[in-house]
């Protein structure tokens, strides 16, 4: 049928909402029109990343690894060397698991987590202790829920060996001055550029043209570089989220602090002795800190200071200030102290109004789309996750295998999970504010005075008088802390005292690990079919405490983890994870099925489907663990002629362990379809009803956003499948 008759035949459509406009283009050969850009051209540079943090760092790496070319840009010369993030949670090492044994590499680097699972409140580091919170339950390490468990290990570290990564990746790091043989005009991919700065964006049909500002030998200077997709992961103050008009919602200025970076080998034996731990919380009549411990061997630490501009400013905190400051925290004499760096911060909890524009060709990640309290080290997690959810997409568009709209579900996915760790972290920022609140000190009563200075009647007054008016209030309040006050002998001292074990057993202080929403959280809608009676649950608010997290295996969820053998690999008693069942170096989706008759007729379906979609599909029938081996070798037969699947066999931890579908809540004639970064795309709890090749057509083109499931009524009705050279885009008038 010619493509009028086919317009013809279907001319009652356009008399009925929604309108359908016929375009010509090919859903075999997938030159989608409104990915035109991002999959013709190949002499563009498919992808060009702004900023080399973490976040733009491992999306590079991810990249790599799909097979799609990008280059990187970092406004400056170096790496960052501040110790920022730390804590870096189980889903983001469930990624780094995959990724050439970075997860290893910093679990062999980073500090016994002995040294680092408690959070420590006292009145100097070598005085009284008010409370200590140990954060590590046994389970966090029986590797029941996860293969892996979570880490300490500093930013700067991090960063280092993710691009040790991306040069043994075939990178090349080129900074102004060896730029000699390279065209940054026409970047090819694999090039990280250093002291190169964004500056402004054009966006046009043919491509994303940045231009960048360097400066060589004194004079600035400007280059324009052209990419299909552009990605700001310029961190919080971004200047692509800036230039493109992303609006920022949420709340702006909660605290300013100044973090000073600083070596003391003395402080960090003396602590590793008496009392190792992450976080000192330090509160006494001279001074407020809290003192992060990045390495307590080789005596690392970060301090975090209130800071209050603009009666305080940064000349206040020199490094002769800042010894001082450290000393009135330690308590004692140290000799060694080494200030190296004093960076000033504010701390928002905002979340980008989006995360893609300009045609699809523009993505935020990373702080560049969120930024929040560091309370509960969410910040970087996100960001690493938001590349994780990413990178298969980009990798599924400039390959061809799935239209751009696909990069829509990027937003529509990790959005909400940005809004929900903004309101967890700021409610974990809030239940860290309770301790000195019991003690006397109400951070938001600071605040308040500091507002009154700034804006109120104080702003008037000189400004050294407004400086001495808000250190004598501070130091007044900081009176609350004396040794007088706070002891068990005084009835007010004793009240607080006995407030502050209560906050402390019931889990109401600062939290680090929240396990429910660190593995558990989960996509409503997106890149996936959602269970067809399905009830969406109400959008949870975070509790703010530690919750288990529970397998599920609902649509949007993590896969959950089970130890499996494989049986090819028979007689090995090696296990492996469900996860390293995923690929990680395809855009492949993986169907996990019972070894039953009906499930293998599916997977056959969906091997099929998937060859349709042009997309990569494995399968692998998960036997019961009391399975006699040896059983596997008909899923040949039955799945002839398609050969990539495995044959698994679960590993259970005891008898009465859970079976891998009783974990899942569902029955083992179900199916769970994952997608390439581990989330389950589809599943069928129970038994298929109907024609399994024409559900898995469904699965796969609801999936790569071919169509949404509320049109699938009419698509099926035109039979989209029968036409080779023309497809349907509905517009609703
Ligand atoms: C005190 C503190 C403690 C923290 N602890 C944790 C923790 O334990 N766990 C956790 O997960 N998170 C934590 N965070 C948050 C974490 O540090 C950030 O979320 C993380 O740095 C974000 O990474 P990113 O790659 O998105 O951005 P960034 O790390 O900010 O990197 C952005 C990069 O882009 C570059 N850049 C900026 N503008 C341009 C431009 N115009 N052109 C080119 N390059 C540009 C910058 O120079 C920078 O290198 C903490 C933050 C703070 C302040």
């Amino acid at each position: 049928m010619g493509v009028s008759g086919f317009i013809e035949g279907f001319s009652f459509l356009q008399r009925t909402k929604p309108r359908i406009r016929f375009l010509p283009y090919n859903i075999q050969c997938r030159n989608f029109s409104s990915s035109k850009i991002l999959n013709g051209n190949d002499s563009l540079l498919p992808v060009l990343i702004v900023g080399a943090g973490p976040v733009g760092l491992v999306l590079s790496i991810l990249l790599n690894k799909f097979g799609v070319q990008c280059s990187v840009l970092e406004k400056n010369k170096g790496f960052s060397q501040h110790p920022q993030a730390h804590f870096i949670n189980n889903r983001t090492m469930e990624v780094f698991r995959k990724l050439d044994g970075l997860a290893e590499e910093i679990q062999r680097s980073q500090p016994p987590v002995n040294l680092w699972r408690k959070f420590i409140y006292c009145t100097s580091l070598t005085g009284p202790i008010l409370g200590s919170v140990d954060h590590m339950h046994p389970k966090d390490f029986e590797k029941v829920v996860s293969p892996i468990s979570v880490a300490h290990f500093s930013q700067y570290k991090l960063t280092r060996i993710l691009v040790k990564m991306l040069e043994n990746l075939g990178f090349g790091i080129h900074t102004i001055e060896d730029l000699e043989g390279l065209d940054p005009e026409t970047l090819r991919g694999r090039e990280i550029l250093m002291g190169h700065e964004c500056v402004s964006i054009d966006t046009t049909d043919e491509c994303v043209t940045t231009t960048v500002s360097f400066s060589k030998e004194g004079k600035p200077l400007t280059r324009k570089i052209k990419s299909k997709i552009l990605i700001g992961a310029d961190g919080a103050g971004s200047a692509v989220r800036k230039l493109v008009g992303i609006e920022l919602k949420g709340e702006k200025d909660l605290q300013k602090l100044v973090s000073v970076h600083f070596w003391s080998k003395e402080l960090g034996q003396y602590l590793l002795n008496e009392r190792p731990g992450m976080l000192f919380f330090i509160f006494n009549t001279e001074s407020i800190g809290v003192l992060v411990a990045h390495d307590l061997t080789q005596g690392e630490f970060i301090l975090q200071i209130p800071f209050y501009p603009p009666q305080q400013n940064l000349e206040d905190f020199n490094p002769e200030i800042c010894k001082k400051l450290i000393l009135k925290l330690v308590g004692q004499e140290l000799s060694d102290i080494d200030v190296i760096d004093i960076k000033p911060w504010v701390m928002h909890a905002e979340v980008a109004e989006r995360f893609v524009c300009g045609n699809n060709q523009i993505m935020l990640c990373g702080d560049a789309a969120h930024r929040f309290p560091p309370a509960g080290g969410f910040g970087m997690n996100t960001g690493i996750q938001d590349a994780h959810n990413l990178a298969w997409k980009i990798a599924s568009v400039l390959k061809g295998v799935a239209p751009s709209s696909i990069l829509t579900t990027y937003e529509t996915e990790r959005k909400p999970i940005a809004v929900f760790n903004t309101a967890l972290s700021v409610q974990n920022f809030r239940a860290a504010m309770a301790v000195p609140a019991t003690l006397g000190l109400d951070p938001t009563v600071a605040n308040s005075v500091h507002q009154v200075i700034n804006k109120g009647v104080g702003s008037i007054l000189p400004s050294g008088m407004q400086k001495a008016i808000l250190d004598g209030i501070f130091s007044i309040g900081r009176s609350q802390l004396s040794g007088l006050i706070l002891n068990e002998n005084n009835p007010l001292g004793s009240s607080r005292l006995a407030k502050l074990r209560h906050i402390f057993e019931e889990g109401k202080s600062l939290q680090l690990q929240f396990p429910a929403e660190d593995l558990g959280f989960r996509y409503l809608e997106g890149a996936l079919v959602p269970d067809s009676k399905d009830v969406v649950p109400a959008p949870e608010l975070p509790s703010g405490r530690r919750r288990d997290y529970v397998p599920c295996a609902d649509p949007g969820s993590r896969l959950p983890h089970m130890n499996v053998k494989v049986l090819s690999n028979f007689p090995s008693e090696e296990t492996i994870s469900t996860h390293d069942l995923v690929s990680v170096d395809k855009v492949e989706f993986l169907l996990i099925i019972a070894p039953m008759e009906e499930s293998y007729n599916l997977a056959r379906a969906a091997f099929k489907a998937a060859k349709e979609y042009k997309v990569s599909s494995k399968v692998c029938m998960l036997w019961p663990a009391d399975t006699i081996t040896g059983f596997h070798r008909g899923s040949k037969a039955k799945l002839a002629p398609w050969k990539n699947y495995m044959d698994a066999i679960e590993v259970k931890r005891s008898s009465d362990s859970l079976s891998w579908w009783r974990t899942c809540q569902m029955t083992e004639q179900g199916a769970i379809l994952v997608r390439p970064d581990e989330h389950i795309a589809w599943r069928s709890k129970s038994r298929i009803v109907g024609d399994p090749y024409a559900k898995m057509k469904m699965v796969f083109s609801t999936i790569l956003g071919f169509k949404s499931t509320s049109m699938e009524p009419y698509l099926e009705c035109l039979k989209l499948q029968d036409f080779e050279y023309w497809s349907v885009v509905l517009f609703y008038a």
